[in-house]
């Protein structure tokens, strides 16, 4: 298995996309720590069925990402780091003169101090061990804007930024860092609207992913959990190693145009 050894931490892992990458990692043999704010059985049994499914190490660590010293303490607590992925997030949609200011300093913190904090943390440890890849989910707004996502734009820009800039500060070290920036994802937090704007629209399901959900995302697909979690596996590999400060789109074409 490619990843056998290795550490790999996934921030903000108990659904979505953070789940599935911590999935295909483990699928690749990486021992794997889940992460979330809360700390439930339900989490920890997340934890324990991937370890048992792919055989490997799989630990559930709560840390609440929109605080600096959880986000480090997470780093040392996990006892290892060779692969960090930065994909805690949350969104709030309102015009800028109207954003509340709590949000837009919660999605500041979650999305993209958390990333800073990580990142500060697990680089010692990866320079320790001589290897380490960064994966920091960012997002097809890491890229481009969209109106009423002002916060969100602006921390996924960040997030794209910092990469470039600790790739930079490890290039002559076999430490790789990248962002991956996914369009629309089937997340459950995704799925779970569709039922209530087919009603909204009296569309069918077809028909609201394509023309309510999917207007800017050229393929018309959502992209799936699963190839997040593989073209994170990607990066982690030897055939990736001289990628490194850049953005892999994973968008169905959304960017391009
Ligand atoms: P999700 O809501 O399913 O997952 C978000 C994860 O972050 C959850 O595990 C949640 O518990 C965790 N989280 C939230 N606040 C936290 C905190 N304070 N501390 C620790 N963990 C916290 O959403 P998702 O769609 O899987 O999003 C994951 C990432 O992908 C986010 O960064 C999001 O911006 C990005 N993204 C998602 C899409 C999409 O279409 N779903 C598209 C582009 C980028």
């Amino acid at each position: 298995m490619t990843l056998a050894g290795k550490s790999a931490i996934i921030t903000g892992s108990n659904s979505g996309i953070g789940l599935g990458i911590a999935r295909e990692l483990a699928r690749a043999g990486a021992d794997v720590v889940l992460n979330s704010f809360t700390d439930r059985d339900e989490d920890h049994a997340l934890a324990a069925e991937i370890g048992s499914e792919f055989g490997v190490s799989a630990r559930y660590i709560k840390a609440d990402m929109s605080k600096g010293d959880e986000c480090r303490d997470l780093i040392t607590q996990a006892g290892g780091c060779d692969i960090l992925v930065n994909n805690a997030g949350i969104q709030h949609v309102a015009p800028i003169d109207e954003f509340p200011v709590e949000k837009w300093d919660a999605i500041i913190a979650i999305n993209m101090n958390s990333t800073f904090h990580t990142m500060a943390a697990a680089l010692p440890v990866m320079r320790e061990r001589g290897w380490g890849r960064i994966v920091n989910i960012a997002s097809a707004h890491g890229l481009t804007a969209s109106p009423f996502k002002a916060a969100y734009i602006a921390a996924k820009h960040g997030v794209v930024g910092m990469s470039k800039t600790v790739a930079l500060e490890t290039a002559q070290e076999p430490i790789t860092c990248n962002a991956i920036c996914p369009g629309y994802v089937l997340t459950p937090l995704v799925e779970a609207q569709i039922p209530d704007t087919m009603r909204e629209y009296n569309m069918s399901r077809e028909d609201v992913v394509k023309n309510v959900m999917l207007t800017r995302q050229p393929s018309k697909e959502f992209a799936t959990v699963e190839q997040l979690g593989s073209t994170t596996v990607f990066l982690c590999t030897d055939a990736a190693a001289q990628i490194t400060g850049t953005t892999i789109s994973v968008d169905g074409g959304w960017t391009a145009l």
